[in-house]
């Protein structure tokens, strides 16, 4: 983002001097915005690859849960290649989903009893967000709401470029920020 032609913004084509300056108008501007102007090069995954990075994502989310004290608390976690269009087919038609295109990253938020909701039927699994010892009823979870807040579970896809010997590399990565609990539950809890 060095050259002087590249620093205009790719929603309303304004012109900017400095990198920088094109950040502030983004946040002021475009702050949520939806609109992904290179959409057309982002090929439709098939399922097979959306659901091989789906079952990831459960993989490791189940990873982080665990039924001790040190298991509750602010997570995250990231799949270190992750492909764009991918993350943006599975979240796209979200309420809070947004792109950047200064940083060409992508953010999309869950949050309450209508986010774990949301989240089951894209991952189409109910139990992506919890892990039960069957021995003492305790559960690990993602807490996405309890009686006094809701809680968010945020995805963010971004990527890096490598330039050398006149060749670009680039890898995407998505990280996911949550919140655990864990609990033990009297009544066999769904
Ligand atoms: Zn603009």
């Amino acid at each position: 983002m060095t050259s002087q032609s590249s620093i205009c913004c790719k929603l309303c084509f304004k012109a900017f001097t400095a990198y920088q300056k094109l950040l502030v108008h983004e946040r002021n501007k475009h702050l949520y915005n939806k609109t992904i102007p290179h959409f057309y090069s982002l090929p439709q995954p098939s399922s097979e690859q959306t659901f091989y990075y789906i079952n990831s994502f459960i993989v490791l989310i189940k990873k982080k849960l665990g039924f001790s004290r040190h298991a509750v608390g602010k997570k995250r976690f990231s799949i270190e290649t992750f492909p764009e269009n991918v993350f943006v087919y599975l979240f796209k038609n979200e309420e809070k989903f947004k792109y950047s295109p200064a940083k060409h990253k992508y953010q999309c938020c869950f949050e309450g009893f209508a986010g774990a909701a949301r989240l089951k039927e894209i991952f189409r699994y109910d139990h992506w967000s919890f892990r039960q010892n069957l021995f003492t009823n305790t559960k690990g979870y993602v807490l996405l709401e309890d009686y006094e807040n809701k809680y968010q579970v945020k995805f963010i896809w971004g990527q890096t470029t490598l330039s050398e010997n006149d060749r670009e590399f680039t890898l995407g990565k998505m990280t996911c920020n949550f919140i655990t609990d864990s609990r033990e539950f009297q009544e066999k809890y769904v």
